[in-house]
């Protein structure tokens, strides 16, 4: 029998934990990460971001990484933010000399707990290692810094040396302690017996890696053991299986326990902002901003959903600034066709929807998903309704290996011959900066999603594009596949502003 928590008494009601706060790390052991490496643009753009989802502290990066980290580290301190901005330091006192030439407000002092991390890594005493951490938080304090330690591999260590170390921390004057788990072996019991130990200490963080997957469990078993403060990044990125994810800590304790930390509905641009910046894609299974998250396919769930937004949702998506979807694939039925159908405006008749629906899943049977362009084309045939394209793709020439990437596009619209030309990061981008840019007169829409899915492997490799473009409220979902991308992304594109012209224009005749 597993004895969770080992009858423990000293756990608290989790509705009761008030004041939870929020670290983020995403700056500093979240781009520890492999592959990352974030720009001081793209590092203070982030922090604005977090500051706005009311982050109580951000740990802006490691100050003793060298001059361009600590360049990053002062664009984010001359935001002049409301959270408390800090840099890691390890137990050396020029680490801290760095940090606070980057006018940080506190630091994250991380000095080693475990015997590994004491003999092995450092190669230090015990003793000396309590001495010189309290030297260390008396310096930091005397200088007026906010200071939190660290005890490095906490859960693996001696329970009984890392309570004396952090009593020695406390006592020198520290703000706090941190629980580390620092490579994410800990149980939830053993998080629970660390934690309660040093929350009776003083205030007590919590830093949990997601190894065994139990980063959020450890981080909620912490606050229900007294911590108070979480450490976390954005999507959960970090080292190896990552950190845990601020966005799932921050739900279920507003779903399961009304507990309130961060803002909410920040939630998925900061994902994205993060996804896209890092280049770590969102896996679509993600808890709470994967793209799979609010979307619904199978009939069952799409029929229970247009009956219950509830039904098949354990939260609304707009809580976390999201919309719910529908998507049709192989899985579809009746209810979830209909529906999106009278989205686009559509009508059938019985009979004809009956088509539609086999025609969709047939689609669907081939592991593709039916986009909106797809859908209606479908409708289009079945109903016999012809459509009236007013938009057609005649040429396109896109050169890369020039600066910049150049493309040039020729387009049929209503009969007459438009061209254009513009300029983008990449051939892609040029052509679909040509594409919109032509047709702005006719409509002013926005690019809000584009993704590409490479079929098959090699250089020679079909992609699929899927393209989203807005003009309003209205959204349209086009996708193409080839082995051109470029080619692909542009049909995608223009498809989908033709679709959104002839919407506009008729709901301007309806007016
Ligand atoms: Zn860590």
């Amino acid at each position: 029998m597993i004895d969770l928590f080992g009858g423990h008494p000293e756990t608290n009601s989790l509705s009761d934990a008030s004041d939870v706060q929020f670290l983020d790390t995403t700056l500093r052991d979240g781009e520890q990460a492999p592959g990352i490496s974030l720009t001081p643009d793209e590092k203070a753009r982030i922090a604005r971001k977090l500051d706005d989802a009311a982050i109580d502290v951000i740990e802006a990066g490691s100050a003793c990484t060298g001059a361009g980290e600590r360049e990053t580290i002062q664009r984010v301190t001359d935001l002049d933010l409301d959270a408390t901005v800090t840099s890691f330091c390890r137990g050396i006192q020029n680490d801290i000399d760095l940090a606070m030439d980057c006018d940080v407000d506190g630091i994250n002092l991380v000095v080693p707990a475990s015997d590994k991390h004491v003999t092995e890594k450092v190669g230090t005493t015990p003793e000396e290692n309590v001495a010189t951490t309290a030297d260390l938080v008396e310096y930091a304090k005397d200088h007026g810094l906010w200071v939190e330690v660290i005890g490095e591999d906490g859960s693996r260590a001696d329970l009984e040396y890392l309570e004396e170390l952090m009593a020695a921390a406390l006592a020198a004057g520290a703000d706090r302690v941190c629980y580390a788990d620092t490579v994410g072996h800990a149980t939830p019991d053993r998080t629970l017996e660390v934690v309660s130990t040093l929350s009776d200490l003083g205030p007590t963080s919590t830093h949990t890696h997601d190894d065994l997957g139990l980063a959020v469990t450890n981080a909620l078993v912490s606050i229900a053991a007294g911590a108070d403060l979480v450490h976390g990044t954005v999507n959960g990125i970090g080292e190896r299986a990552g950190n845990v994810a601020l966005e799932e800590v921050a739900i279920a304790l507003d779903h399961g326990y009304g507990v309130e930390t961060m803002n909410l509905e920040a939630v998925y641009e900061l994902a994205q902002l993060v996804a896209n910046k890092t280049g770590i894609p969102l896996a679509p299974n993600k808890a709470v901003v994967g793209q799979n998250a609010f979307t619904h396919e199978s009939g069952i769930h799409t029929d229970g959903t247009l009956k219950d937004d509830a039904m098949y949702e354990p939260y609304p998506p707009e809580k976390v600034g999201r919309k719910r979807r529908l998507a049709l694939g192989k899985h579809a039925g009746r209810a979830g066709v209909e529906a999106a159908l009278d989205e686009h405006d559509m009508e059938v008749t019985d009979d004809q929807l009956g088509e539609i629906v086999s025609r969709v899943k047939k689609i669907g049977d081939r592991g593709k998903r039916v986009t909106d362009a797809d859908l209606l084309r479908i409708a289009e045939e079945v109903s016999g309704s012809d459509r009236e394209q007013r938009v057609e793709l005649l040429d396109l020439t896109a050169v890369s290996g020039v600066s910049p990437p150049t493309a040039s596009i020729r387009l049929d619209v209503d009969g007459e011959t438009r061209e254009n030309a513009a300029t983008g990061s990449g051939p892609v981008d040029a052509a679909m900066n040509a594409a919109v840019e032509a047709l702005s007169h006719e409509i002013d829409a926005a690019l809000e999603s584009y993704h590409v899915d490479a079929i098959t492997g090699g250089t020679d490799a079909i992609v699929t594009v899927e393209v989203e473009m807005s003009r309003g409220d209205d959204t349209v979902a086009v996708s193409k596949s080839d082995s051109d991308i470029t080619g692909a992304s542009v049909t995608a594109m223009v498809e989908a502003m033709d679709r959104l012209i002839e919407r506009s224009d008729r709901v301007i005749a309806d007016d």
